[in-house]
């Protein structure tokens, strides 16, 4: 057995909680998951089934644990694990599942497949055959969190610039955006890129919240990798920043994957809950609006209006109505895409597949499902609340010839507080990081 594959079979093993072992043990094979999962029912294709990529784990997990599977390995369909396998197994848990647990919604025994291809994600993380751009992005992460105070120093002149251009969007000097401020109520953690920023500075200014901006950014490719320290390491830059500072409530921003670590998996990292609330940007929407702390004009926003609901913020996290509060005070007709909510299917630019170029091919006709939906809600803009699915949209707009323009929540808010002033100034749209 070779050195990686050793590595992985290791990974494996701290993998195999309770919760991946009755995922492994309890799949009936009836195949109920398959219509489920966006990817099978975008290709059609047997191998893109849930239970057709579990059962690769299955084989290894047969082998290893099984006593039946280790005295007669082909009685239970159990495999040596060999190079080739891994390989295939890259496939099935990188390339084309999003861990978007549409499928666990749908199985009567309540099967997770989504927890079954991170452990295989873990695996392959440990065996060095994670995607490259994903190894990337998380390392730089960790390295931004040692070398903070070098970074710190240029941070704080590219906020003194976007201060100005939030200033000059909402046409009042008085705006300010404060970098790691002691004692502030809200430390808001955006995404690398003005987009995230500005008009979360607008909103907050607005609604008069004493916010302020962390040095980190929100994404956390460590979870995506399925390598439980580099998760771990990345989290830990912002959970010692609020505690250090003494906010109340870390707000993220409009990033599903972000929310999803930090809200409800974070806490089990670092032994328990954290001595301030972790929020995402689209409740606190929801709530300056119920207060009546957000003066909002719907007519800077006169399309119809169509929203995807983000995996991590809906089906995982839960922010079902708050979504939908929001668009209803900011745009003058939304239109509910079928089917919503925790329902919803994945878009396909989920589970760190939309920052793998190599992958563009497969996600692109994963997104089939989410392009037929967008289609038959006829409206000609898109809002989700998740920069990957924004992403995704926005290539299977272009790919499918859907012609609808992506949006997010953000930004149709800060439209409708400048009201006649959106139409004069630049409101900046989402984009790449
Ligand atoms: S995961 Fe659930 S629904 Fe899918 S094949 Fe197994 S038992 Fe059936
Ligand atoms: S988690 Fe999502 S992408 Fe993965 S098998 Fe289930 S439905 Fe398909």
């Amino acid at each position: 057995m070779s050195e990686s594959v050793q590595r992985a079979l290791a990974a494996f093993r701290r993998a195999l909680d309770r919760r991946v072992l009755t995922a492994l043990e309890v799949c009936a094979r009836c195949g109920i998951c398959a219509e489920s999962c966006h990817v099978f029912a975008s290709t059609g294709q047997l191998q893109d089934a849930p239970t057709a990529r579990s059962e690769a784990v299955r084989r290894l997990y047969r082998r290893q644990y099984d006593p039946l599977g280790r005295i007669f390995p082909w009685w239970v369909r159990a495999g040596e694990a060999t190079e080739g396998d891994l390989d295939a197994l890259s496939e099935a848990a990188f390339a084309t599942c999003t861990l978007c647990q549409r499928c666990a919604m749908n199985c009567p025994l309540g099967v997770d497949t989504a927890l079954i291809m991170k452990a295989a994600r873990a695996m392959l993380a440990a065996a060095g055959k994670a995607p490259e751009m994903l190894v990337q992005l998380a390392d730089a992460a960790v390295a931004r969190g040692e070398n903070v105070q070098v970074f710190r120093e240029i941070y704080r002149e590219i906020v003194a610039d976007l201060e100005q251009q939030a200033q000059e969007q909402l046409g009042d000097p008085a705006l300010r955006i404060s970098l790691e401020r002691q004692g502030a109520d809200i430390l808001y953690v955006a995404l690398s890129g003005a987009h995230t920023i500005v008009p979360a500075a607008i909103i907050f200014h607005a609604a008069g919240a004493d916010w302020t901006l962390s040095a980190f950014e929100a994404s956390n490719y460590g979870v995506f990798l399925g390598d439980p320290e580099k998760a771990r390491a990345i989290a830990r830059r912002i959970v010692d920043e609020a505690t250090h500072l003494g906010v109340r409530q870390v707000v993220l921003t409009e990033c599903g994957h972000a929310y999803a670590a930090l809200r409800w998996e974070a806490p089990g990292w670092f032994g328990g809950e954290f001595p301030f609330r972790v929020r995402s940007i689209v409740e606190l929407l929801a709530e300056y609006i119920r207060e009546g702390r957000l003066r909002l004009d719907p007519s800077a926003n006169p399309l119809p209006v169509t929203y995807h609901d983000s995996c991590n913020l809906a089906r995982k996290g839960g922010l079902l109505e708050e979504p939908r509060v929001v668009l209803r005070a900011a745009v003058q007709e939304f239109r509910e895409m079928t089917p919503s909510r925790a329902e919803a299917y994945c878009c396909g630019g989920g589970g760190g597949l939309v920052a793998v170029p190599e992958y563009e091919e497969r996600r692109l006709r994963a997104g089939r499902k989410k392009a037929e939906q967008i289609m038959a809600a006829g409206a000609p803009l898109v809002a989700t609340s998740c920069e990957n699915c924004f992403l995704q949209i926005r290539d299977l707009s272009s790919h499918y010839g859907l012609a609808v323009e992506v949006t997010g929540l953000m930004e149709l808010v800060v439209r409708a507080l400048l009201g006649a002033r959106a139409r004069a100034v630049r409101v900046p749209a989402l984009q790449a990081a």
